[in-house]
This record gives structure tokens, sequence and C-alpha cells, in this order.
């Protein structure tokens, strides 16, 4: 069994809570990100701030901890590369259940099932967890961002009316169709 880090930022504490079902406590505190909070194109930046408003509660077997967390968002246009800037906000819920409690039943370590290590609960997987459901799978500066143009790259959303020559005008293209045409017959075969 790993003990926690008493002073990591998203390790917190319940012992002020004592184990008395329905003993609560209201925290409000901003901690910084870890590292890697996020999906590779949406994340929330390493150290920024995340602010969390939790409800700790003892219940039977452990504390409940429901609340919410906020944190900003930077990434790119999964369309046109803009780059990104966005606010995440996420519902948490977790019970985690008192070590000893689970140490007596002989229960096995059960990988599913959150704990107290200690009387601290580590929120970071629960974090994670809920930032990463949270973001869109493919995350736009825009909901209808028209991307970038196949055929210089410019993005479309900073020019609407963006065109090269040959979709200007049908007649044009027509035109250069036969131009086409008529140079077929100079080419030489390869
Ligand atoms: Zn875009
Ligand atoms: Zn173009």
């Amino acid at each position: 069994m790993t003990s926690l880090d008493p002073r990591a930022p998203l390790v917190l504490d319940t012992r002020e809570l004592g184990r008395r079902p329905g003993s609560q406590r209201q925290v409000t505190l901003t901690v910084p990100a870890p590292a890697d909070l996020g999906i590779e194109v949406l994340t929330v930046p390493e150290g920024s701030p995340v602010e969390l408003d939790l409800r700790l509660e003892a219940v039977m077997e452990g504390v409940l901890v429901t609340g919410t967390a906020k944190a900003g968002l930077e990434g790119e246009c999964a369309r046109c590369l803009e780059p990104i800037r966005d606010d995440v906000e996420v519902e948490l819920q977790e019970l985690f259940v008192y070590d000893d409690i689970r140490d007596s039943e002989g229960a096995e370590e059960d990988d599913e099932v959150s704990m107290l290590r200690d009387d601290l609960v580590d929120l970071e997987p629960l974090l994670r967890d809920a930032v990463v459901l949270a973001l869109p799978f493919q995350p736009l500066c825009m909901p209808d961002c028209p991307g970038l143009c196949p055929e210089c790259g410019a993005r479309l959303a900073d020019d609407p009316d963006h065109a090269h020559e040959a979709a200007i005008d049908p007649r044009w293209a027509a035109l250069s169709k036969l131009a086409d045409d008529t140079q077929q017959p100079e080419q030489t075969e390869p």
C-alpha cells in the first residue's frame, strides 16, 4: 500500500471530520494543476490554478467527496490549428473507503475502490478522470470552424470569401480546361 504525501496539493486531510457519519466540511481551495491534466490536444497547463469547491462528508464506510473543479484550458483547434483557450468545469464525486475497515475485513486490494490512506484522500485520479471525460475529442476554435484551405492552408475563418482563381468563375474554369486540352498533344510520353 503506497502512502500519500500530505503536502501534495491534491491530497486532503480528512481527520478534522472525525468518523461520525453525517459530519461535513466544506473545502474551497485553489491548487496548481498537475502535469498532463487533459488530453493531447487540450490540457490544463501544468501549474495553472484549479479551483476546487468540495464537500467532504463522513459516511459509514468512509468519506464521500462531492463538488466541482474549475480550470483553464489551452490547446489547438482540430481543424484550423488556431490556439484555443477555454475553461472546463467538472463535477467530482467519489467515496473514499477507510483503509482500516477494508483491511480488517480482509478484503483484497481493489483498484476500483478509492481508499483513504492514513485519513488522507488523493483527489488527483478523480480530477484526471473527470477532466478527460469532460473534454471534447476534437476541440474546435468555434462550433462550425471551416478549417484550412485545402489549396493554400489559409485559415478560412479569417477569410470567409477566400477562393482561388480557378474556383471564382465556372467560365474561367472551363477556359483553363480548354487551355489544358489544347496543350495535351504537345505533351511527350514519359
Ligand atoms: Zn478552427
Ligand atoms: Zn487557399
